[in-house]
């Protein structure tokens, strides 16, 4: 994987898969340095437990993994004031920290609660699809890490990549479809 022209970065996501170990948790904070300590314990990926599913004796125990849903209609980006939050041209929303004010209006527009200060830096953070792996053609740290493959990265521009090929032969969903934000995460039914 490198970067090129034209690419719209995804994660297709397939929750079954999902075995609540918080490897993707701890692979995204060695990452990207941030301090297990503070508002909350979750900060840019989390998973959450959607119940047990099925029937006797045939259950299992679902988890959805969570994050910024790069929103290709993001509203964190209409409301700052600054500028700060924008997107990239290859489908990604990031946050130029030196311009962020920390009014925190993002905060209240994200229906995805993806968003919180950092008790680090002071500013606003989120997911940034390990921007910076991206452009050195690595994955995702939570990807590279996820011993059960619940996560695939990759170009939906690209008709031969796995996540183009899983949207097409898979149903899936996205998160709040209701809120018109077009996500860039998709999870697989
Ligand atoms: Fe912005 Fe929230 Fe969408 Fe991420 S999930 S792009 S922070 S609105
Ligand atoms: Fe689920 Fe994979 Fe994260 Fe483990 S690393 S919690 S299996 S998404």
């Amino acid at each position: 994987m490198s970067a090129k022209k034209n690419q719209r970065w995804v994660m297709v996501i397939d929750p079954s898969k999902c075995i609540d170990c918080k490897a993707c948790d701890v692979a995204c904070k060695r990452e990207n340095r941030i301090d297990a300590q503070g508002r909350r314990d979750t900060y840019r990926n989390w998973i959450t437990s959607k119940g047990i599913e099925g029937t006797y004796p045939n259950l299992k125990q679902r988890f959805e993994p969570s994050q910024c849903q790069h929103c290709q209609n993001p509203p964190c980006v209409k409301v700052c004031p600054t500028s700060a939050s924008y997107q990239t041209a290859d489908g990604v929303v990031a946050i130029d920290y030196k311009r962020c004010i920390v009014c925190a209006t993002c905060i209240l527009a994200c229906p995805y609660d993806a968003r919180y200060k950092s008790a680090q830096t002071k500013v606003i953070d989120k997911c940034t699809f390990c921007y910076h792996r991206i452009h050195e053609g690595k994955l995702p740290a939570c990807v590279d890490t996820c011993p059960t493959k619940v996560r695939v990265f990759g170009d939906l521009n690209d008709p031969d990549s796995e996540v183009s090929r899983l949207l097409a032969q898979r149903h899936y969903y996205v998160l709040k479809p209701e809120k018109g934000t077009q996500p860039s995460l998709f999870y697989l039914s």
